[in-house]
């Protein structure tokens, strides 16, 4: 008797797929995300980890731009115009403009 939940098939590597449905609930992107696994007593529990700069992936002082997280230091960058640091889907979303 299966438990409530997705029954997934492990593949070779060991990866296994979260269900769409609960990457929305826990809002994690479709693609570089990151999450926290732990494993205690057998089972193994998958976390949305702590929110981390899209630049420099530091953890201090995040503020909100454009909905994602980006650090003090980098927000500076930002607004003194520099494009150095623009994330992979920023710079294909300004290309395609
Ligand atoms: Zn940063």
């Amino acid at each position: 008797m299966a438990k409530s939940g997705y029954l997934r098939e492990i593949d070779r590597l060991g990866r296994v797929v979260i269900p769409k449905q609960y990457r929305k609930e826990m809002n994690i992107p479709e693609e570089g995300g990151e999450v926290l696994l732990t494993c205690k007593n057998g089972v193994v529990t998958v976390s949305k980890s702590a929110e981390v700069c899209i630049f420099c992936r530091s953890r201090r002082k995040l503020s909100d731009f454009k909905g994602r997280p980006v650090c003090a230091k980098c927000l500076d960058e930002i607004k003194s115009g520099s494009d150095e640091y623009l994330p992979e889907d920023e710079i294909n979303t300004a290309a395609a403009e």
